[in-house]
C-alpha cells in the first residue's frame, strides 16, 4: 500500500492515475490535462522531451549508475565542468546528491565544518528566514519555518540553533549585529520563498545580506532548489547576488530523476582542503553523480540555453500580468507574480476545497495548499495553455 505525501490517508481522495504525459499534458484514461505545476515545479521541458529521453537511453545503454567513491565517468564530469562555467563567478565546487533536502544538509553541514575546520568553533548557529522551505528532513526542517512542521515545535520546543528573522533589511542588521560571533550562515530562498506561501521580497535585502555576511564573516547560502533555472525571472538569483555556496535540485534534470547540487566557492572549498583528513567533507549520498542523471542535466541545461528561456519565461510574466490585471475579489487578498509563477492568497483556505476537481474538468492539474491557489507552468507552454490555466483560477471565484 502506497502512504502518499502530505497526505491525511484517511481522508485523501483517489490520486489521478497517470497513464501518458506529453509536452505540458498529462493523461487519464479518459482525460487529459495541463500540468499548472510543473510536477513540483521540476518538469521545465515538459514530459516527454525527445532530447532528454534520447540522453537518458544512450546512457542507459553504457552503465546506468556507479558509485562516486574511487570511480568516476564522463557523464558527472562533463555535468560539473558546465556548472563550473555556467553558474557566476567562483561557485566552482560541485557536491552531488540526490534530493533538494539532501543538497541543503550537504551546505549545512559544510558551513558548520567550514569553521570548525578554521578553527571558530563557537560559530555553531544558522540564520534563516520566517516561512522558510528548505526541505523534509530534521535539519531542512529545523532552519526552515514551515507551517506543517510547527509539530516539532510542540514536541522539542523552539530550536536553539537557529534564529529566524523576516526579509527586512532592519531585522536583518539586528540579528547579525547581536549574534554573528555565533553564526556560521544565513541560508535563504532568494527573492521567492516557495513552500511558505509563494513568498516575494526584494533584492535590497540580499545584496545588504552579502555586504553584512561579508563585513563579519557569515556564509551566505542560497536555496535555488525552487528559484533556480529561471523561475524568479532570472536565471539564478545567485546571477544578481552571489552567495558562497549555492543549492540547486528540482529543475536540474529538468523533472526526469531525482538529483540535487551543492555548489562551494573557492573560500569554502579551500576551507576543507587541507593533508589532514580529519578536515575532509564527510558525506557521500549512495547515488551522487548517478550516470543517468547527470547525462540528462547536462541536456537539460543545453536546452535551457539553445531555447532562449530566458525570453519564454519573460513572455510567461508578461503573459500572466496581463490576464491577471484588474481582477480582484474580496476572498482573494493577494496576486503575486514574478518571472514564472503566480500566486493567489486567499483569505480563508476553505475558498480552495474543491478546487483541483474544478480545475481538473477545465483541464488543468493543479495542487493548492493553504491558502495559495498557483501555478508554475513548464516554460515549453503555449500562450494559449497558460491563458486556461489563468482563465481556471479566475474561473473559480466567478461561479
Ligand atoms: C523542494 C525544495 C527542497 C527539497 O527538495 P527535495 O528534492 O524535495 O528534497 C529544498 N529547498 C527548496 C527551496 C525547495 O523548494
Amino acid at each position: 500500500m502506497i502512504w502518499y505525501p502530505y497526505q491525511q490517508m484517511k481522508t485523501m481522495k483517489d490520486p489521478f492515475q497517470i497513464t501518458d504525459a506529453n509536452g505540458v499534458w498529462l493523461y487519464t484514461d479518459q482525460h487529459r490535462m495541463i500540468d499548472s505545476i510543473s510536477s513540483w515545479w521540476s518538469v521545465i521541458h515538459g514530459y516527454k522531451h525527445p532530447v532528454l529521453t534520447a540522453a537518458i537511453h544512450a546512457q542507459a545503454d553504457r552503465f546506468s549508475h556507479v558509485m562516486l567513491g574511487g570511480l568516476t565517468h564522463e557523464p558527472v564530469q562533463q555535468l560539473s565542468d558546465k556548472l563550473e562555467h555556467w553558474l557566476p563567478g567562483d561557485l566552482n565546487y560541485c557536491f552531488f546528491s540526490d534530493s533538494g533536502s539532501v543538497a541543503v544538509e550537504v551546505a549545512l553541514k559544510m558551513a558548520l565544518q567550514y569553521y570548525v575546520n578554521c578553527g571558530e568553533i563557537q560559530r555553531t548557529k544558522v540564520l534563516s528566514l520566517t516561512h522558510a522551505y528548505h526541505g523534509d528532513t530534521f535539519k531542512t526542517m529545523e532552519v526552515g519555518d514551515d507551517e506543517d512542521y510547527h509539530f516539532i515545535l510542540e514536541a522539542c520546543g523552539p530550536s536553539p540553533h537557529v534564529f529566524h528573522i523576516p526579509p527586512e533589511i532592519s531585522a536583518l542588521e539586528k540579528a547579525i549585529r547581536l549574534f554573528h560571533k555565533e553564526l556560521n550562515c544565513l541560508i535563504v530562498e532568494p527573492l521567492l520563498q516557495g513552500a511558505g506561501g509563494m513568498r516575494m521580497y526584494d533584492i535590497s535585502f540580499l545584496k545588504r545580506a552579502r555586504e553584512l555576511c561579508d563585513q563579519y564573516g557569515v556564509l551566505l547560502i542560497f536555496d535555488e532548489v525552487a528559484t533556480g533555472f529561471g523561475r524568479t525571472g532570472n536565471r539564478f538569483v545567485a546571477d544578481l547576488v552571489q552567495p558562497d555556496i549555492l543549492v540547486l535540485g528540482k529543475a536540474l534534470t529538468g523533472g526526469y530523476i531525482g538529483h540535487a547540487v551543492t555548489v562551494a566557492n573557492q573560500k569554502v572549498y579551500e576551507g576543507f582542503y587541507d593533508e589532514n583528513p580529519d578536515k575532509a567533507l564527510m558525506h557521500g549520498p549512495t547515488f551522487m553523480g548517478n550516470a543517468l542523471a547527470c547525462a540528462v542535466a547536462l541536456k537539460s541545461i543545453e536546452l535551457f540555453e539553445q531555447e532562449d528561456y530566458m525570453s519564454k519565461i519573460c513572455h510567461i510574466e508578461t503573459a500572466t500580468r496581463r490576464e491577471m490585471e484588474g481582477f480582484t475579489d474580496p476572498r482573494v487578498k493577494e496576486i503575486r507574480i514574478m518571472g514564472g509563477c503566480v500566486c493567489l492568497e486567499v483569505c480563508d483556505s476553505k475558498v480552495l476545497d474543491g478546487y483541483q476537481q474544478f480545475a481538473y474538468e477545465r483541464g488543468v492539474f493543479s495542487r493548492p495548499f493553504l491558502n495559495y491557489l498557483y501555478a508554475m507552468v513548464p516554460y515549453i507552454i503555449t500562450e494559449e495553455e497558460l491563458v486556461t490555466v489563468l482563465n481556471t483560477m479566475k474561473a473559480w471565484f466567478s461561479r
